[in-house]
Formats: C-alpha cells, sequence, structure tokens
C-alpha cells in the first residue's frame, strides 16, 4: 500500500513533532505546502473533451483546450461542486463570488500562453487541514485553475527530442495552499497524507501521487531559532511522493543552514529534487519568475455560488477520515493504531465496514483484515479494490473461527488460498477437508504419537518441568495440520503423560 496516514501518525508521535524542528538547534524549519489536486470530473474544465488518464498523447483536445483563436471556454459546474465540497470539508470559508483570471506565461505544454486560474478572488479561504492527533494546519486559500500539458524530455539512451501531450490542458485542478505553519519534513507528510486521504474519501480526487493527480510543491526557509520574522523561502517543484516531500525539504533545510552558517544569504528560488541523488537544485530564480500579470478572464463571468448551493453540497458531505477513524475506535472498540490503519482508505474503510456489520468480533475482524487480508493481498500485488475475497466471505470465516471449526492456523490457511484462487470460504474448507478435531479418540491417537517420538521430552515433563506442555502441543498441532482443537487437546495431554 501507499503512503500511510497510520505509520505517519505513529511516527510523528514518537518524534515530538509538536515543537519546532530546530536544524542543528539554530535555526526553525518552517514550510508551506501548495497541493495540486486534479477533480474527478467526467470533462475538462471548460470543454467537453474527457479528463482521463492513460489515453493515447494528444487525443483529448479540441479548439478551446488548445487554444485556438476565437474558441471560447464553457466552466464545467460540477468542478465548481468538488471545489466547494472540499472547502466545505475542511472548514474553509467559500466566497459567494469568485473570478477567473488568466495567468500569462509561455511554455511549450500552454498552447493558450496563459492559464486560467483564480487570482485575486479565489473560491475558498481559510480553513485548516486536521494531522489527525489534535493539531491542525491553517489554509490560506482553495482555487480553481486548469492544468497544463506535460512534456516528456528524452531519457538518456532512447529518444532525442522533446515531447509534448496536450491531453492533459485544461483539466480542472484545485490548489490547495497551505499556511506557512508546518515545522519538520514529519510534519509536512503527515499533512500531505492526511489532505490525500480527505480528497480520495470526500471522491474529488483520486489522490494517486504516481499518476499526478495530487501534486505538491514545498516552500522551506530557515529563521533564526525563536525568531518572528520569516525567513526567505526557496520553492520546491513537483514532488511525486511524500517520501520525496520528506527527502526534499531534509535536503533543503541542511542546504540552507549551511549557507546561513557561512554567513550567506538564501536566493528566493524554485528548485527542483532529483530523485535519484536526494538533492534539490536551482531551477529558476526569482527574476524571471513572479510577473504573470494576472487579469480577470473577459470570456468568463465571474462564478457565483448561492447560499442555496452551498448547503445542498455540504448536506451530502461523506463521514470525513477522522470521524470514520473515531467512529471505528468507538463503536467498534479499535485501537487507534488499527482504526488509523483501516482508514486509510475509502475502499478500505467501507470494506472493514461490510465485515464488522455481521462479524461476530469487530476487534478480530480488524485484526484478520489488517493482517492476514491485506498481507495476502500485497503478496499478491492486489489492494482492497481488488480484493478476490468480498467481505462477505470474510465474514464466513471469521464466524467459523469463532465457533471454533476452523483453528486460527487453518483460517491463515484459507485466507491465502481465497486471495489466489478467488473461491469462496465453504470451497476452500471442503476441497481441504478442513475442520476442527475435538474428538478425544482421534487427539488420543496424535497425541500418542508424540509421545513416542520424544522420549527425552517425556522424561523431563514427569521430572516436573510442566511447561513442556507447549511442547507436545506443537507437535500435535503439526502434526495434525492445524486440525486438533488446542483447547481439547491440552487436557487429553496432560492425561497421557501422567500415565
Ligand atoms: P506565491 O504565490 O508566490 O507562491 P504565497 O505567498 O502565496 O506565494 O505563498 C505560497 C506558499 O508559500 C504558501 O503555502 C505559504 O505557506 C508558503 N510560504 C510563504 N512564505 C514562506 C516562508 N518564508 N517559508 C516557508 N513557506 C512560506
Ligand atoms: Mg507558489
Ligand atoms: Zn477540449
Amino acid at each position: 500500500m501507499n503512503a500511510d496516514f497510520a505509520d505517519r501518525q505513529r511516527s510523528a508521535k514518537s518524534e515530538e513533532s509538536g515543537k519546532s524542528a530546530k536544524v542543528a538547534g539554530r535555526y526553525d524549519l518552517v514550510i508551506g505546502l501548495e497541493v495540486h489536486a486534479q477533480l474527478r470530473t467526467a470533462s475538462k474544465l471548460f470543454c467537453s473533451c474527457p479528463n482521463a488518464f492513460g489515453h493515447d498523447p494528444n487525443r483529448n483536445v479540441c479548439p478551446v483546450c488548445l487554444g485556438h483563436p476565437g474558441a471560447l471556454p464553457v466552466l464545467n459546474t460540477r468542478a465548481v461542486d468538488l471545489a466547494v465540497l472540499l472547502g466545505e470539508a475542511l472548514g474553509c470559508e467559500i466566497r459567494e463570488t469568485s473570478v477567473f483570471a488568466r495567468k500569462n506565461y509561455f511554455y511549450p505544454d500552454l498552447p493558450k500562453g496563459y492559464q486560467i486560474s483564480q487570482f485575486e478572488h479565489p473560491i475558498c479561504v481559510g480553513g485548516a487541514v486536521p494531522l489527525g492527533d489534535g493539531r491542525s494546519v491553517g489554509l490560506v486559500r482553495i482555487h480553481i485553475e486548469e492544468d497544463a500539458g506535460k512534456s516528456k524530455h528524452p531519457e538518456a539512451g532512447d529518444d532525442t527530442e522533446s515531447r509534448i501531450d496536450l491531453n492533459r490542458c485544461g483539466v480542472p485542478l484545485v490548489e490547495i495552499v497551505g499556511q506557512p505553519e508546518l515545522h519538520s519534513a514529519e510534519d509536512a507528510g503527515l499533512y500531505l497524507s492526511s489532505l490525500k486521504r480527505i480528497v480520495e474519501f470526500l471522491d474529488v480526487c483520486d489522490g494517486n501521487m504516481e499518476e499526478g493527480s495530487l501534486r505538491c510543491d514545498a516552500n522551506v526557509s530557515l529563521k533564526p531559532a525563536g525568531a518572528a520574522e520569516l525567513g526567505t523561502r526557496t520553492e520546491i517543484k513537483n514532488l511525486n511522493s511524500i517520501r520525496n516531500l520528506e527527502r526534499a525539504i531534509r535536503f533543503e533545510a541542511d542546504r540552507q543552514a549551511k549557507i546561513l552558517d557561512d554567513g550567506g544569504t538564501i536566493d528566493q528560488e524554485t528548485r527542483l529534487f532529483d530523485e535519484a541523488s536526494g538533492r534539490t537544485r536551482s531551477m529558476r530564480g526569482k527574476e524571471d519568475a513572479h510577473d504573470y500579470r494576472y487579469f480577470p478572464d473577459p470570456d468568463l463571468p465571474p462564478v457565483f455560488v448561492s447560499d442555496d448551493r452551498r448547503t445542498r453540497i455540504a448536506a451530502v458531505m461523506p463521514e470525513l477520515p477522522l470521524q470514520r477513524q473515531s467512529r471505528f475506535e468507538n463503536s467498534f472498540g479499535l485501537s487507534p493504531d488499527d482504526a488509523a490503519v483501516l482508514t486509510q482508505t475509502r475502499a478500505l474503510a467501507d470494506y472493514y465496514d461490510a465485515v464488522a456489520e455481521s462479524a461476530p468480533d469487530p476487534v478480530a475482524a480488524a485484526n484478520w483484515v489488517r493482517t492476514e487480508l491485506l498481507g495476502r493481498l500485497s503478496a499478491e500485488g492486489k489492494d482492497i479494490t481488488s480484493s478476490p475475497v468480498s467481505p462477505r466471505e470474510l465474514t464466513a470465516l471469521l464466524k467459523a473461527l469463532d465457533d471454533g471449526t476452523l483453528s486460527g492456523k487453518l483460517g491463515k490457511a484459507a485466507v491465502a488460498e481465497m486471495v489466489e484462487t478467488g473461491d469462496a470460504f465453504a470451497v476452500v474448507v471442503e476441497r481441504n477437508g478442513w475442520k476442527v478435531v475435538s474428538d478425544t479418540g482421534q487427539l488420543a491417537v496424535w497425541v500418542a504419537e508424540a509421545i513416542e517420538k520424544n522420549p527425552s521430552e517425556v522424561a523431563s515433563y514427569r521430572a516436573g518441568k510442566t511447561s513442556l506442555l507447549n511442547f507436545f502441543v506443537g507437535q500435535v498441532m503439526k502434526a495434525s495440520r492445524g486440525q486438533a482443537d488446542p483447547g481439547a487437546l491440552r487436557p487429553v495431554i496432560e492425561k497421557a503423560l501422567e500415565d
């Protein structure tokens, strides 16, 4: 599974990240993240081209998203609804009126010569991202904008030309701009994984960082420990995983600390993170950036979100990850850790909910889903969305474990086989002839065998080393291929050894 919110929560806790992290004690590290999320609409932001990933290059394009002269954009209202839903979930103020503006710059992947974005009047302001431990990080704003195309540069050895795919031009995005309130790489990772989980639960964005549906830029600065004023920042572009976000921040903090230690100053610039070396390098300075000559797009009227529309959108808000996490703790008695793991994705939480509804013991169910099922799925290169074992079949197994007709050991083997074959629980049990044997006659046969094979252990037991009972239980479990009922087995062994 991908970046794990629960793992991050655990490690953030263990590192006492509530306080400002000091870079070697002399500086406070300050981080603000800008996150772009592709909205899950059927079509693009201003035209009816499909919003889809992985299609043949330059197929999903039209005069509007290619910026042909005279083509007129028409706003996709679904994109606005999704931005409002996200804003409501994060406690933002939703602006009744927001305005699309043109951000002018030249780049080969931007055929129009400008990007339609929101500048002075974004759709959402304020709000916060919860970190899951009571802390939260404020938001500056959320605005809607269109994506640009994608350049593909030659990699060593193959192609010699750069190529451009314009399928992504005009895909709807929200940019979520965080306050500079993060103070460690771990907290930045926690923030991003929390936000990823939220957009995914809301179905606003699929949260897929590898495919670029969720992208993150990190602004990083240092200031003398305890100083009020923020230092000069650099902005690291296009971090494509939570791990790389953390690596880039650590590298950048160290790099800046060295410069400041030597009496130097930080240039405000845009930097790129190189995954292979773990370093950041300068991409462009400040001087050629920030002159976008924004102005309101004359082709688009202001966006109006009435109170009524906002209320209707908020009314269908699904349960958010942290709410679900605490429901799992309170209604099912799960540990905070199990609850965090099982709310990692909405699909996983839905799966567990379906199992817990009719499982005899929701805590045991959590353990089976978390350890056995997820472990087996990942071993087969699958995840919960492609699980061959339905919640119903897993529940059937849990019932058999609970009423003692299946041992834990065989339960594990059953999960493995169900994941591998996709067969129903009953089919797997039938095929293997698995059942728990508690009949003392059969148990006595296995016990006699174990006693005969292990004379020295028998002697030690009889000489007073009664802890060897477990050794004999183990021997019989092995001989019975896990079918012996351990509860019924103990008295049979004790009796046999006393004779
Ligand atoms: P711009 O639009 O030029 O990128 P903003 O002022 O909108 O600049 O800030 C963008 C991001 O940079 C925000 O996420 C903010 O939290 C962060 N940021 C601003 N100043 C600093 C700083 N000194 N150190 C770290 N992050 C910062
Ligand atoms: Mg920026
Ligand atoms: Zn189009």
